[in-house]
């Protein structure tokens, strides 16, 4: 059985909010029956764009992660829903607006916050991953076809194509802890949820303050290896995707025939640990 699935990479969000416009354009003003009612003029963020910076200048970037609903397998907005949400068989969740009029708690129930109320028509609403015109043949959703960087996808797959293409493009789930078994796949999720050590080394040279360039840098956690880089032309250096709050690492810094220097660093969020003079 092919389902819907739809893949977001986080590295090529730019934060245009073409997405999120043309799901206000198809919402906004039209009524699809059977499927929703018009979206509100204000408030609603059926594909949300989450932000998260990271580092301190000048080491610093930024993050987009788009957030629809995650047409999950085992929804607790369907068990809290007494039967006004349910899941087609193509894996696509939908509320019955008529089912669910007055059930303000819905909004409660969806962990990842994709549930919305519309105070006018006294429903909850929520994307509907464009049912309306998949149903018509078409291959995807607007946001996916509004998308100019290639960050939304939207597949229809059985579980053995799903599986390899998880496996090949290295995919995760968001919140696999909310154990909803999501039919959304993120790829580079690190940039958003994970964190980063990074710096920049310096060495004196003529009187003069260069770019350490080609100096190793190793990163130890509990006397244990665990990365290694060299520093780019600009000196600088950066070990990611390591867990928030993950606490003490180590830093080793060996560059040409200088003292090696030794840095002990205890992660919270991700840090610019600055100019290191070699
Ligand atoms: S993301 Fe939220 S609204 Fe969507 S199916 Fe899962 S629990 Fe329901
Ligand atoms: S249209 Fe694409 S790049 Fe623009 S905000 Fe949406 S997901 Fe990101």
């Amino acid at each position: 059985m092919k389902k819907w699935h739809m893949i977001i990479d986080v590295a090529k969000c730019e934060d245009c909010n073409n997405c999120f416009l043309a799901c206000k354009d198809e919402h906004i003003g039209n009524e699809w029956p059977g499927y929703t009612l018009e979206q509100p003029l204000h408030g609603h963020r059926w594909i949300n764009i989450m932000r998260r910076e990271r580092g301190q200048f000048p080491l610093i970037d930024v993050a987009y992660r788009p957030t629809p609903c995650m047409n999950c397998d085992q929804a607790p907005c369907i068990e809290a829903s007494q039967g006004s949400i349910l899941k087609r068989p193509d894996g696509i969740v939908l509320i019955d607006y008529q089912k669910a009029k007055g059930k303000k708690d819905l909004v409660k129930a969806c962990p990842y916050g994709a549930i919305w109320w519309n105070e006018e028509n006294q429903t909850p609403q929520k994307c509907t991953s464009c049912a309306h015109l998949l149903d018509e043949g078409w291959q995807q959703p607007r946001c996916v076809q509004a998308c100019p960087t290639g960050c939304l996808k939207m597949i229809l797959v059985d579980q053995e194509e799903l599986d390899k293409i998880i496996k090949d493009e290295n995919l995760e789930l968001l919140h696999p802890e909310f154990n909803t078994k999501p039919n959304v796949y993120y790829k580079n999720l690190y940039r958003y949820d994970k964190c980063f050590i990074g710096g920049s080394l310096a060495y004196e040279e003529k009187g003069r303050s260069e770019c350490a360039s080609g100096a190793q840098v190793s990163l130890y956690k509990e006397k244990t290896k665990i990365a290694e880089v060299q520093t780019d032309a600009f000196g600088d250096f950066k070990f990611d995707r390591l867990e928030e709050k993950s606490g003490a690492y180590t830093i080793v810094i060996q560059f040409k025939t200088y003292n090696k220097i030794t840095l002990n660093v205890n992660l919270d969020q991700s840090i610019n640990l600055g100019v290191i003079q070699i």
